[in-house]
C-alpha cells in the first residue's frame, strides 16, 4: 500500500487519493470522476494541514518541475510550479544567481512557496517570496487559464500569493533571482541574554541582509531568553560557484516518543549555546549550513517519533511585541515542554502583494514541540489565545490547531479570498477554519 501524503509535522494524518500532475495540461482533466474536493501540493513541507485533505484528491506537483526559461542578464527565471528551490539553486548558483527569499529548507516547491507566501531571514529588507514573483499561470477547475501579474488579473495575482492553494493550480511562475559572486556568507554569531539585547542587536544589524536568532527556551532565571543572534551578507569576494553536493544523511528511524523531553532538549540547548565559545564569532560560511542547517539529514522529522510534531509561529506587531514575546516564552517555560528549534526574528515593513500574507512588522517567534496531546495541545491553545490578545496572528503553513474564530480574526480578509477560491479546491486547513462549505457565499 502506498504511504499517505504527509505534512512535515505528520499531524493530522489523512488518507486522500493521490493523482500526480505530470504536465501543465493535466489539470483539470485529472479530476474527472473524482467526487470530493482537490488540492495541489508540493513537497509537504508545511507542518500542518494546509497541504492535506481528508477524503479528497491531492495533486502532487513535483513531477511538473521543468525549467522553462532563464535570462542571464536580468536573473528572471521561469519554471513549472513543482520545481524545488533546491533544483533552482542547482541551476542558478553556478550562473551567479541566488534565491531572492528562502525559507529554512530548500526542499519546497515554487508553487508551495507562492501559496504560503513564505519569508526568510531577509524579510526586513526583501519582504516575502511573493514580492519577487513577477507573473504566473493559474488554471481553474473549469479549465480557464489565467495569466496573473501585478497588471494582468491583479486580483487573482494577489489572492494566489499566500492563497493557500485555493484559487487554482499554479502551473508555472516567474521569479526574479538575485546576483551573487560567491557561495559564501560573511557570518557573525553573537550571544545575547534577554529580549532587550536581542532588540538592540536587531537594530544594529538593520542594514545586514540576513538576520535570525536561535533562543534557548528551556532556561529560566538569569538565562531566560538567552540565545545566539546570527547575521550574514553574501560575500562580495568572488569565489567558485559550484552546485551543492547531494545530501547523504538520512534520519534512519523514528525515535520513541519520550526521547525528546525537557532534559534532553535542555542539555542540547546548553551545548548549542556554548558551542560558540566566544561572545561574538565571525566566519566565512557556505550558504548551505547558513540557510539550511536542518537539510543535512533527510527525514529529520522522524526524530519526533510516530506522533509527529507541532509548529507554532506567531507575529506580534510592535505595539505589543516585547511584552507578548516575554509572556509567551514564560508560558512555554512554565509548561515544562521543551522546544528544540526556537527561532526569533523581526519582520520589516516591506509589504507583500499577497492578500493573505502572514508577515507584518513586529516580532515573529517559531517553536516546535513533539506531539503529546494532553500537554502540547493545551500549551498551543494557550499560546494562540495569547497571540490574539497581543494583536498578533499565526502562520497557516505551520498550524494544525488554530480555531475558526481565531483564523477569521487573524485574517479578516479571508472572506475576500473565499470569493476567488476555486469551487473544486479545498484543504484540511480551510475546512477546519472556515467550514466544509468552504466559505461558499
Ligand atoms: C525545516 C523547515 C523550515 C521552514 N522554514 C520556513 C521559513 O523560514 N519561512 C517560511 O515561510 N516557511 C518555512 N517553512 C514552511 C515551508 O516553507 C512552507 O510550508 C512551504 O509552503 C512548503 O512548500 P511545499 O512545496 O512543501 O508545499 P506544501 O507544503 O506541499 O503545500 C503548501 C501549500 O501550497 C499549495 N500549493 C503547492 N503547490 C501548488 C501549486 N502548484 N498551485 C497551487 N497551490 C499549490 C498547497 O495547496 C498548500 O496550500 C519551513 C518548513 C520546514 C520543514
Amino acid at each position: 500500500m502506498k504511504p499517505p501524503f504527509e505534512s512535515w509535522g505528520r499531524y493530522p494524518s489523512y488518507d486522500a487519493t493521490l493523482k500526480p500532475l505530470h504536465w501543465q495540461g493535466d489539470f483539470p482533466a485529472v479530476l474527472e470522476g473524482a467526487h470530493s474536493g482537490a488540492l495541489a501540493v508540493g513537497m509537504g513541507r508545511s507542518y500542518g494541514d494546509v497541504c492535506l485533505l481528508n477524503e479528497g484528491t491531492l495533486l502532487p506537483t513535483t513531477s511538473m518541475n521543468r525549467l522553462l526559461g532563464f535570462d542571464a542578464e536580468t536573473g528572471l527565471l521561469t519554471a513549472e510550479a513543482g520545481i524545488t528551490l533546491a533544483q533552482i539553486l542547482d541551476f542558478a548558483v553556478p550562473r551567479g544567481y541566488f534565491l531572492p527569499v528562502t525559507p529554512g529548507t530548500k526542499y519546497v516547491t515554487l508553487g508551495g512557496a507562492i501559496a504560503n507566501d513564505i519569508h526568510g531571514k531577509n524579510h526586513h529588507l526583501a519582504g516575502t517570496f511573493g514580492n519577487h514573483v513577477t507573473q504566473f499561470e493559474l488554471v481553474r477547475s473549469d479549465g480557464e487559464q489565467m495569466h496573473c501579474s501585478r497588471t494582468d488579473n491583479p486580483d487573482y495575482y494577489a489572492a494566489t500569493i499566500g492563497g493557500l492553494g485555493l484559487t487554482g493550480v499554479i502551473t508555472w511562475a516567474q521569479l526574479r533571482l538575485k546576483p551573487i559572486v560567491s557561495r559564501r556568507i560573511d557570518f557573525q554569531g553573537i550571544q545575547f541574554h534577554g529580549i532587550d539585547e536581542f532588540l538592540s542587536l536587531t537594530q544594529q544589524a538593520a542594514h545586514i541582509e540576513y538576520t535570525v536568532s536561535w533562543i534557548d527556551v528551556t532556561s529560566t532565571g538569569k538565562n531566560f531568553m538567552r540565545g545566539v543572534f546570527m547575521q550574514g551578507d553574501h560575500s562580495q569576494v568572488p569565489a567558485a560557484l559550484k552546485p551543492s553536493p547531494k545530501p547523504k544523511l538520512v534520519f534512519p528511524f523514528e525515535l520513541p516518543g519520550f526521547a525528546l523531553n525537557r532534559y534532553t532538549v535542555g542539555a542540547f540547548n546548553t551545548l548549542y549555546f556554548h558551542k560558540q565559545m566566544k561572545q561574538r564569532v565571525s566566519a566565512l560560511q557556505d550558504y548551505e549550513p547558513f540557510f539550511y542547517p536542518l537539510d543535512i539529514a533527510q527525514h529529520w522529522n522522524r526524530m519526533y517519533g510516530k506522533r509527529g510534531l507541532l509548529q507554532f509561529q506567531y507575529v506580534i506587531p510592535w505595539e505589543h511585541a516585547r511584552e507578548g514575546t516575554i509572556a509567551c516564552l514564560q508560558e512555554v517555560a512554565k509548561s515544562g515542554l521543551a522546544s528544540f528549534l526556537a527561532v526569533l526574528k523581526v519582520f520589516g515593513e516591506v509589504e507583500s502583494p499577497g492578500l493573505m500574507s502572514f508577515p507584518k512588522p513586529g516580532i515573529t517567534l517559531a517553536l516546535d514541540f513533539p506531539i503529546k496531546p494532553e500537554k502540547s495541545f493545551a500549551l498551543f491553545d494557550r499560546l494562540a489565545s495569547m497571540t490574539q490578545e497581543f494583536g498578533g496572528r499565526l502562520y497557516p503553513a505551520k498550524d494544525a490547531r488554530m480555531t475558526a474564530p481565531q483564523f477569521q480574526a487573524f485574517y479578516p480578509q479571508w472572506e475576500k479570498l473565499a470569493r476567488y477560491k476555486d469551487p473544486a479546491l479545498t484543504s484540511g486547513f480551510w475546512e477546519r477554519v472556515v467550514g466544509a462549505d468552504g466559505g461558499a457565499r
